[in-house]
Parts: structure tokens; C-alpha cells; sequence
């Protein structure tokens, strides 16, 4: 199943074109998480969508709606730094995901499909992660990699946009529209293997990452294990799973778009509105503004 939100807070099943609204079979208070994360919160899980009668649902068009991020605001979104070694040489980095861990993300820089990713600064690279997003189905603590795979809903495309500066990496990653989800949430028996889906993203029609997951120094159970290692998993929240090589910078105007083989395409503008010089960030008054 491919699980989307749409048309404000509306929750979905898209089949071919179309997307069956089932909101109105189920009783939810979305809150600001949104449908699906209310969904999960509620105990709900995949096999209670599967077995959802849908035939007399209303269906629309899944051209004439608008998609939205599956969790606007999930309860966190943990980041794998370094963890494909091309990534790794291309950032000349000395070490991988086995010595950094894992990093978080504000849930606050989740965006949807079609928002515009809003550069901070004018005089700072800002670049695009394209990534395999783990979406959890069910609470894990301190499971084994066996285990680990039970507790997955499902997977979808996430953009860890992240500024190079001195900033701290969870500040960097963490501005407005910084992790851009979608379109849909496609869940782990639709899926099958994970750790082989093709992953590209180009910008401006120009392919920039081409990868296979197949390529992750952490697998997806090895991640997910580790991650609950740390801390508790919860039906909801997002693993990013590191990005390959060809990050590089974007530009007001640029047009960004990740696919990643089964789980559809996620196309957002880019835009420098509001972008202001480095030297300019808030900081206290008196305080040097170091360059970064
Ligand atoms: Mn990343």
C-alpha cells in the first residue's frame, strides 16, 4: 500500500492514478502531526488499512489533489551521517555512522512535496541529501537486527538538506522546509528488500546521486537496530538513511527531485526569499560573528 495526506489533513490509499480518501472510515483527531501519525498514535497499523473494504470509498484523481507530507510533524527525525562510503570520500571524512552514531533533525523542518526549500543564507552552500526514509510502524527499544525490520511501516523519499557552516550539524540540517517528505509512505510488504532500491536525484533535470541502497555501510535493520539501541523508536518518526555521493548546492530557482525505485517522486522549488548573508544570523549583540 502507498499511504499519502492530502488536500488539508485528508488521508489516503493510492492505487494506479487515483487515491482512495478513507478519512471518513476512521475517527481521527489529527493535531499538528497530521492523519497518519494520529493514525499510528491510535495503535493503527498496516494491516488494519489492508483490510479496509475500499470499494465504496471516494476516489480522486491523484493529479488533482495535492499531496502533503505523510507525517507533517513526526515525534522526531534521526539522520545517519556518512553512512555510504562514497559519500565518505567525497567529504574527504575520516570516520562513518560507526563513530559519529546518529544525529536528529528538528520534526519542525518537514515540509511536503511541492513547498519550496527556503536557503537560509546568501553566502553559504546549502546542499541536497537525497535519502531512504524508514518510517516506524511500531515502538522498539533495544532491538536486535533480527527484530528490527518488524517494527518498520514503511519507507519514503527524504531530503536531509543540510548548510555547510561551522553551525552544529543539527542546526544546519535543521532550518524550515529542511526535509522535504514524499510523496507517500509505501509500506515494507509493497516494498520487499529495502536494501536494494535505486535511489536518484537530480536537480534541474541534471542527475546528481545515483545509488542503490544496496550501498549503506548501516543496512536498514542494522540502522534501525542501532538507532533503538539509543534511543526509543516510535510509531511515526523518521530514519534518513544517509545520503551517496553527488550532494552538491542549490540555487533560488532550482527545481529538486528525488525518486527512489518503488516509492514514487518527490519534486520540490528551491528559493533564497528571505535568504540573508551568514554575517547576519541573529546573534547577540557584542558577540564576534565568525565566519564559517
Ligand atoms: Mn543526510
Amino acid at each position: 500500500m502507498k499511504i499519502a495526506v492530502f488536500d488539508g489533513d485528508r488521508l489516503g490509499l493510492v492505487e494506479g492514478e487515483e487515491v482512495v480518501d478513507i478519512t471518513g472510515t476512521l475517527d481521527l483527531r489529527p493535531g499538528r502531526g497530521g492523519p497518519l501519525l494520529a493514525f499510528l498514535d491510535a495503535g493503527g497499523t498496516s494491516a488494519d488499512l489492508a483490510a479496509l473494504d475500499t470499494t465504496a470509498l471516494p476516489r480522486r484523481p491523484l493529479a488533482g489533489v495535492r499531496l502533503e507530507a505523510p507525517l507533517r510533524r513526526p515525534g522526531k527525525v534521526v539522520g545517519a551521517p556518512v553512512n555510504y562510503v562514497d559519500h565518505q570520500l567525497e567529504m574527504d571524512e575520516q570516520r562513518t555512522i560507526a563513530e559519529y552514531g546518529v544525529f536528529l533533525k528538528a520534526p519542525s523542518s518537514v515540509s511536503g512535496p511541492g513547498e519550496a526549500v527556503r536557503l537560509p543564507y546568501t553566502d553559504r552552500r546549502t546542499d541536497h541529501e537525497g535519502e531512504l526514509g524508514i518510517v516506524i510502524g511500531s515502538f522498539a527499544a533495544d532491538v536486535g537486527v533480527a527484530e528490527a525490520l518488524d517494527h518498520v511501516l514503511g519507507y519514503v523519499p527524504v531530503l536531509d538538506i543540510t548548510v555547510r557552516s561551522t553551525e552544529d550539524r543539527s542546526t544546519r540540517k535543521s532550518f524550515r522546509t529542511f526535509t522535504p517528505l514524499g510523496p507517500w509512505v509505501t509500506t515494507a510488504e509493497e516494498v520487499g528488500d529495502a536494501d536494494a532500491l535505486e535511489l536518484r536525484c537530480s536537480v534541474n533535470g541534471t542527475l546528481r546521486q545515483h545509488a542503490s541502497t544496496a550501498d549503506l555501510i548501516y543496512s536498514v535493520a542494522e540502522l534501525v537496530s542501532y538507532a533503538s539501541h539509543v534511543m526509543d523508536l516510535e510509531p511515526g518518526d523518521v530514519i534518513a538513511t544517509g545520503t551517496p555521493a553527488g550532494v552538491g548546492p542549490l540555487a533560488d530557482g532550482d527545481e529538486l527531485t528525488l525518486e527512489i525505485e518503488r516509492l514514487g517522486r518527490l519534486t520540490v522549488p528551491v528559493t533564497a526569499a528571505g535568504a540573508v548573508p551568514y554575517a547576519r544570523r541573529p546573534v547577540p549583540a557584542g558577540l564576534t560573528r565568525t565566519e564559517g
